[in-house]
């Protein structure tokens, strides 16, 4: 999946606490037992649409493997209405258990090996949230004869087939499967194959059966119906296809170009062609605080604003981040789809891999967005999560349900992609897609543990891969490699280099070793690529004398900690280094400057360092630096004189791109206004204050005359700085939304308020029954980035109303996201108490990580800024 930054597939985030290094090829974990497998399921089912209900009856193909008297597999909120085992003369007794979420058939006599035929009639319950069979309601088109609109979709990872079918729902029990539903003739119907037959029904009904399926996982089976319409192209022989609410065509033809030239490529990377006959892209309304898209094979889901581009509200940064939601996905078709992990263990082979694999089609086909360069401050910023309590290694012990959800993750999405680049940086770009062609051609159809990966690449390259991806994957935590010495002499520099564990908690300080590979170079110089190894120094030589640049191209997942004389040199020639250096430089240096390894001073003397010409994304990081450290500042004396400084850095910058676009410019240079807006507004420069004022009067009196991004910018700056008259306004705009991506959008702005009053007025709001129910956490959500101790506050208090708006499975989760920007320490033993209360033992990661990154906050705010304090005043 895609989180918010993921892809559930597109991403979420987190946690075990002390992690044992386990065997580098984990067992599989059954959970059902195997006396008793699937190979076919026909599924044929009717909601009732009105009534959020449906029925099903499901016949299963089975094997019985050997002599047994149950038969036991997955179930959850399904009531069973008949179970029988063809050519068996008595009924099974039939057991449901609630808390392990399975049905189990007892048979009185032992049922011989051999196969069987299993029929199952059931009915359950559609949700309003995205877990198993859903639906998300929205506004009809004009003209329609209903105000509201309905369409169904389901969502199955990690473990909801079971809320919508009896099946044996885990990864590594792979079956084909035939679709059918009973539905109302004027619904367009997807699934994961295409039609194969319709035929018409009385009532005005039809009923719809789809081709046989694959063999694949239950998570990825998919079902979605609506008043849809639907854009395609035959791409290499596959009918390509984007499935949007009737009216939305117009916004699809950006995601049908990606999606039409990133199949051929992955055809290519991954050399097995995608072997479904259509690839549908399907763009539901609304939104999870959880995900944002999923890889149902043959029929990704997407959530509207991940996959269509408005032209009202879609800005440069979503057509990047669509465009990138769209590669990753495509790329899970074989990473997840084609080739499935075992068991959720080994997650990170899914969400990694596409997460490393999106960056690099996009930056093949979109090389001016500079995506690696955009991909570090992940990178660092995981790696601020690496360092804590509550990280876990990149491959995980996952004993159940609840655990696997919690994996979707920072560390397996981009401590995996990361370590992934590594290692491709390290075996070369030929030898190691040369291992993943091995590894489709030999897995496809089937399930993986991280080790086959390993070994397919293995065979294409002589460097050591299994012993480097080890350290990476089978132990949590940052490996930092430090400049002990430098010496120049004959052209050469002589370093002496070791590797330590870089740790932000004291409980996770513990020695560890990597074998880490390492790029060094003297600025201007190829890079010298080594293996540093531990405490005991490495001797490594470079090529020329001058400043020495650490991880140079920044490939290497680790930190890079200068001498004091090395961090002076690469510090004057900062406007030199690449941009992928400087980033790395201003991301390493802020981090150990805030633990502690270095002077504060190292950072704020850096910042000045930074020339007006230098790249947008590099500012544009600069930018959220310094806007980001705002918080610590929040409620102290000094704040004013953080903010001027900070300001003073910033200005010049601003100077430079403008309040309005210049013809040509790059898209990552509109990118850069909006953030240097965005942090001049929230850090209180009076101009750029009064500028969005005025300009928010002549867009309420014209906006046409606004592109998509100046919208964007203006009504997230005027949003923050809303009093009660410029809210009641961004209200009333939700009211003539256009769309409901506009509407998501401005319902989420409606939270940002820095004032507490407003952001009270929004809480109340998120609960008023006004605001859809996927959308009313994200206002809470929006809130929270300004007022975490409040927004934590409500949500404990009104959680029995708010867990009802959220995923089943997910839900408790939703807590720790709130409590991002805390530094209070009272948040620590709310969220505690809270978890002690209502979240199972084994499922607390998240709010082990919450509570671990707000103790840091804490931390830095008392023990750090009397030293910028100090700073400051010299200045
Ligand atoms: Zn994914």
């Amino acid at each position: 999946m895609t989180g918010h930054g993921f892809a559930r597939c597109v991403f979420a985030a987190l946690l075990v606490f002390a992690l044992p290094t386990f065997a580098a090829t984990p067992a599989k974990r059954v959970v059902l037992p195997d006396a008793v497998t699937p190979e076919h399921y026909r599924i044929d089912f009717t909601p009732d649409i009105e009534g959020l209900t449906f029925e099903g009856s499901v016949e299963i193909d089975v094997k019985v493997n050997r002599a047994t008297t149950t038969i036991v597999l997955n179930a959850a909120d399904l009531v069973i209405d008949s179970a029988m085992l063809a050519d068996e003369a008595k009924l099974p007794k039939v057991t449901l258990d609630d808390k392990v979420q399975t049905v189990t058939l007892t048979f009185d006599q032992p049922l011989a090996p051999g196969p069987r035929k299993l029929a199952l009639t059931y009915h359950g319950t559609i949700y309003q949230s995205a877990s198993g069979l859903f639906a998300l309601d929205y506004q009809a088109p004009k003209g329609s004869p209903k105000p509201q609109a309905r369409a169904l979709f389901t969502q199955f990872e990690n473990s909801d087939a079971r809320r919508f079918v009896p099946c044996w729902d885990e990864p590594g029990i792979k079956a084909t499967f035939e679709l059918s539903a009973n539905l109302p003739a004027d619904l367009l119907p997807i699934s994961n194959m295409p039609v194969a037959a319709t035929r018409k029904l009385a009532g005005g009904l039809q009923h719809v059966a789809f081709a046989k399926s694959p063999k694949m996982s239950t998570y990825l089976l998919f079902f979605g119906a609506g008043d849809f319409e639907r854009v395609h192209r035959m791409v290499q022989g596959v009918d390509v296809g984007i499935v949007v609410k009737r009216g939305d065509t117009a916004n699809a033809a950006y995601a049908l170009d990606a999606t039409a030239e990133l199949l051929p490529y992955y055809n290519d990377y991954f050399g097995t062609p995608y072997p479904l006959p259509k690839l549908d892209l399907v763009a539901g309304p609304g939104s999870s605080q959880f995900f944002g898209a999923m890889e149902n094979w043959g029929a990704i889901f997407y959530f509207e604003r991940f996959l269509l581009m408005d032209p009202k509200v879609s800005t440069q940064s979503d057509k990047q981040y669509v465009y990138s939601v769209i590669a990753h996905e495509v790329a899970h078709q074989w990473f997840g789809d084609l080739v499935t992990m075992a068991w959720w263990d080994d997650l990170w082979l899914n969400e990694g891999f596409a997460s490393w694999m999106a960056n690099k089609a996009t930056d093949h086909f979109n090389p001016a967005w500079k995506v690696w360069l955009q991909s570090l401050p992940q990178t660092h910023s995981v790696m601020q999560r690496d360092a804590r309590d509550g990280t876990h290694a990149i491959i995980q012990p996952i004993e159940d349900v609840a655990q696997a959800a919690n994996a979707f993750d920072d560390i397996t999405y981009y401590k995996g992609a990361a370590v992934i680049r590594a290692l491709e940086s390290h075996v070369g770009e030929a030898a190691f897609r040369a291992g993943v062609r091995r590894y489709m051609r030999e897995h496809k159809y089937g399930n993986t543990v991280t080790d086959d990966l390993w070994a397919a690449i293995g065979k294409e390259t002589a460097a050591p891969v299994p012993q480097i991806a080890h350290d990476y994957t089978l132990q949590a935590g940052v490996p930092m490699v430090n400049m002990l010495s430098s010496k120049c002499a004959g052209g050469k520099t002589k370093l002496s280099l070791n590797q330590t564990h870089f740790a932000i908690d004291e409980d996770s300080t513990a020695a560890r070793v990597w074998h880490l590979p390492v790029k060094v170079a003297v600025l201007g110089q190829a890079p010298t690529g080594a293996i540093i190894s531990g405490e005991k120094p490495s001797p490594v030589t470079v090529a020329g004398c001058g400043a020495v640049v650490l991880n140079a191209g920044q490939a290497g997942y680790l930190r890079s900690h200068y001498s004091s004389e090395g961090f002076a040199a690469v510090m004057a020639r900062f406007a030199d280094l690449t941009p992928d250096d400087q980033l790395g430089l201003l991301m390493d240096t802020q981090s150990l400057a805030s633990n502690g390894v270095q002077p504060m001073s190292n950072y704020l003397d850096l910042t000045k360092q930074v020339p007006v010409s230098v790249d947008p994304v590099v500012a544009s990081t600069l930018t959220n630096q310094l806007q980001g450290m705002d918080i610590y500042f929040n409620g102290r004396p000094n704040q004013p004189a953080y903010r001027a400084y900070a300001r003073g850095v910033l200005k010049p910058l601003f100077a430079r791109v403008g309040w309005d676009a210049r013809a040509g410019e790059s898209d990552n240079t509109t990118i850069l206004r909006n953030d240097l807006i965005a942090a001049l507004n929230d850090l209180g420069d009076p101009e750029v204050i009064a500028e969005n004022r005025a300009r928010f009067e002549k867009y309420l009196a014209n906006p046409a005359s606004f592109s998509a991004d100046a919208r964007g910018s203006l009504l997230r700056n005027v949003a923050v700085q809303a009093d009660a008259a410029v809210w009641e306004r961004l209200l009333q705009m939700v009211k003539g939304a256009s769309s409901e991506m506009e509407r998501q959008q401005l319902y989420k702005l409606l939270g940002a308020a820095q004032d507490d009053a407003i952001s009270q007025r929004a809480l109340a709001l998120a609960l008023s029954g006004e605001v859809p129910p996927t959308l009313a956490p994200g206002i809470i959500s929006s809130a929270a980035s300004r007022h975490p101790e409040v927004a934590l506050d409500f949500a404990i208090k009104n959680w029995d109303q708010i867990s009802k708006m959220l995923e089943v499975t997910s839900a408790l989760q939703y807590l720790p996201r709130l409590t991002g920007n805390s530094t209070d320490l009272a948040t620590v033993d709310k969220l505690n108490a809270f978890a002690a209360a209502h979240v199972p033992e084994n499922a607390r990661q998240d709010y082990v990580l919450a509570t671990a990154r707000v103790r840091y906050l804490a931390k830095v705010r008392a023990t750090r800024l009397p030293e910028v304090d100090r700073w400051l005043a010299a200045q």
